[in-house]
């Protein structure tokens, strides 16, 4: 690839064996790269293989195929010392923060189980860490001895991405950090993640399941649709010149809050569910729902190629 990534992913499979003769394509060879900085969102329906595909990232699992190179470095299979050193420069932040926080640890030990694990501070360090911490995500530090449950949702998120600061990572990995909660605290918890980029120079992977919540925070957006990117461009042109017909589908579904407009344009309503990964259709991952699916597209399957500067699509149409 001709840019500088921080983040590299090519070819990137994970399969999971489901008893003798099955195989659940959860990421079926994905590409593409995250620059320093960015905010790369990822977007697509539930089961379309973005989690995974982070997870995959961060090494919670072993790619089946590819290669994931960080700073320079591939990652794809390394263990031990070398994985937990990836683990201090990429962290995690969780769609469902009650889940992700052990209830029985107070909040300040929560925050410092990295820096506990890599060892970074002790005593009075450890202490003022994690007092700034909870300042920079908006908590007090008197929070610090209290536990999750005497939390709201969003000041619980708040929590999660304290912790994944915790060891100053690079890169953050946030799977749907913003869909459990209610929406007038999605607004806030999105501009927290901008502040706290802009501070620390962090970059961001921003997973979610509809394109409306990453609009704001992405740079540029990738649409996975059944293990497949479908198509990888800026913000700006996805949203002005989406090309994949699933994307074009995606867009119409997201209100527009003029009502003139929104009386007047075009909606594409998908017809039929997301196809099983175990068994996917031949040919085109979309053809089975695509409205403006050919012959060919049972026959073979589209390249993600780039259609325009800057702007990669796997369809048969280009
Ligand atoms: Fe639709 Fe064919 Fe393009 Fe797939 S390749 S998105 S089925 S037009």
């Amino acid at each position: 690839m001709p840019e500088q990534f921080l983040l590299e992913v090519n070819g990137l499979k994970k399969h999971f064996q489901l008893g003798s003769n099955k195989v659940l394509k959860a990421v079926d060879g994905i590409s593409f790269g995250i620059k320093k900085g960015e905010t790369f969102g990822l977007v697509g329906e539930s089961g379309c293989g973005k989690s995974t595909a982070g997870r995959t990232l961060i090494r919670l699992y072993e790619p089946t195929e590819g290669s994931i190179t960080f700073n320079g470095k591939d990652i794809s299979h390394v263990s031990g010392k070398q994985l937990r050193s990836v683990s201090r420069d990429m962290q995690m932040v969780f769609q469902d923060p009650y889940a992700s926080l052990n209830p029985r640890m107070t909040v300040g030990n929560i925050i410092a189980e990295g820096i506990d694990i890599h060892g970074l501070h002790s005593g009075a360090q450890r202490k003022e860490r994690v007092h700034e911490l909870l300042r920079a995500v908006g908590l007090n530090e008197e929070h610090a001895n209290r536990f999750p449950h005497e939390f709201s949702g969003g000041q619980r998120q708040r929590i999660g991405i304290a912790r994944a600061l915790a060891i100053e990572p690079q890169f953050i990995i946030a799977d749907e950090p913003i869909s459990a909660l209610d929406v007038s605290v999605q607004a806030q918890v999105v501009n927290l993640f901008k502040n706290l980029q802009k501070e620390r120079g962090l970059t961001y992977l921003f997973i979610a399941h509809d394109l409306a919540m990453v609009k704001h925070i992405s740079d540029r957006i990738g649409v996975m649709y059944l293990g497949k990117m479908v198509e990888v461009t800026t913000s700006d042109k996805l949203y002005s010149n989406p090309l994949h017909p699933y994307t074009q589908s995606l867009l119409s579904a997201i209100p527009i809050p003029d009502p003139e407009i929104e009386r007047t344009r075009e909606r594409i309503i998908l017809q039929g569910e997301v196809p099983s990964p175990v068994s996917p259709p031949s040919g085109c991952p979309f053809r089975t729902r695509c409205p403006k699916a050919m012959k060919e597209c049972a026959e073979s399957m589209p390249e993600f190629k780039e259609i325009e500067p800057g702007h990669f699509a796997a369809c048969h149409l280009y």
